[in-house]
């Protein structure tokens, strides 16, 4: 069996060994002589996979008793819109426009009420945080803060959450959740779409403060009974047939954070990872990190030489050496290595090494 190096940013890396628990269960779950993809949803065996999968989250995450956890389908995408159907009471919320995904959920929000934009770095093509410090005074008369705390696409994090006061911060924590510890306190809300890093594409993860979520959503003329939190809630996340295989899988990985040390070990691997790559990419003439360094993320780590053909030359030569899933974003272009929980150090040597023996090659060619 040949497993290649994958550096994708989505759906990405699973553990080797979540995978080959689901495929030695696939026909039988726990003798019960069918698999989780055939089963009923209203089952007890279903119901007790289920409540392990939030039981354990609960405890990696620390999530207090006080907030609860729902699981989606529909994605992160669907949150966009999600999040001010509930939470937008007087209809107006702030958005911090970080990047691409950031964008998307400030201008979906802008279909409910009145999305105020408090911060961009749209001008340097969101190859940084912008400044967050003056957040706080303007929070005050809003439902809601929204941000994006990882972007994906640009390779950037922040890492000092903003200051709301009383006004509940919103996190779009999609492609860093369960990459390192939140303080789930600092937020009113969570949201993540599983496949970056919490199990496969279909389960999006939302954790909210169970006081937000009131006794119907902010806008329950228009919200959609499957999107309003309290109905889920009620529902124990099964309003309707709920991802049953995708919730179990990433049950499977929650395990798998939990028993290799939680989520102080994930980030001390991540770190390590991280760094070995921006390590390389400050001591290179020929590859550059693209995101200022302050704003860089341990999740998605973007870089670029300065030219579009060796950027191709770079990525076509990697597949010969079984490193996949590292062509850029089309909106930075060049490289990005998403090193995400399941990607081990080897393989981040592995690209390193290819990296130098590149950079070698071109320049003994010029
Ligand atoms: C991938 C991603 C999304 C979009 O997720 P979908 O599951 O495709 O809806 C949104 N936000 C962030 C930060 C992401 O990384």
């Amino acid at each position: 069996m040949a497993r290649v190096h994958n550096f994708s940013a989505g759906p990405a890396a699973l553990p080797l060994e979540v995978l080959e628990e689901a495929q030695a269960e696939f026909l039988d779950y726990a003798g019960t002589g069918m698999s989780v993809l055939e089963m009923s949803h209203r089952s007890a065996v279903y119901q007790a996979i289920i409540d392990d999968a939030e039981a354990t989250l609960r405890r990696i995450l620390r999530v207090p008793d006080t907030y609860r956890i729902l699981f989606f389908q529909g994605g992160a995408t669907l949150q966009f819109a999600g999040v001010p159907l509930n939470l937008m009471r007087t209809g107006r919320a702030g958005y911090v426009v970080s990047g691409n995904f950031a964008k998307k959920a400030w201008q979906e929000a802008q279909r409910y009420g009145d999305a105020h934009l408090l911060a961009t770095s749209a001008e340097t093509n969101f190859d940084r945080i912008p400044d967050l410090s003056s957040i706080a005074a303007a929070a005050r008369d809003l439902d809601y803060v929204h941000i994006c705390q990882n972007n994906t696409i640009f390779g950037t994090t922040v890492w000092d959450l903003p200051e709301t006061g009383d006004t509940p911060l919103v996190a779009d924590v999609s492609s860093c959740f369960l990459s390192f510890p939140l303080d789930i306190e600092r937020y009113g809300l969570v949201y993540a779409g599983a496949q970056k890093n919490a199990g496969p594409a279909g389960v999006t993860v939302v954790i909210v403060r169970d006081d937000l979520i009131g006794e119907a959503p902010a806008r329950a003329d228009i919200c959609p009974t499957y999107l309003s939190y309290r109905a889920q809630a009620n529902a124990g996340s099964m309003y309707n047939t709920p991802n049953s295989f995708g919730i179990y899988l990433s049950g499977k990985v929650f395990h798998w954070v939990e028993r290799t040390g939680g989520l102080a070990e994930m980030e001390r691997r991540n770190r390590e990872k991280a760094e070995l790559l921006y390590g390389f990419l400050d001591g290179s003439k020929l590859f550059h990190g693209t995101a200022d360094r302050a704003s860089r993320s341990i999740s998605n780590v973007t870089f670029r030489t300065d030219s579009p053909e060796l950027d191709a030359a770079v990525i076509a030569g990697a597949a010969e050496h079984g490193i996949v899933g590292i062509k850029g974003h089309r909106l930075v272009g060049g490289m990005r290595a998403s090193v995400y929980n399941a990607v081990s150090l080897e393989s981040v040597r592995v690209l390193v090494d290819y990296l130098g023996r590149f950079e070698r090659e071109h320049q003994e060619s010029m």
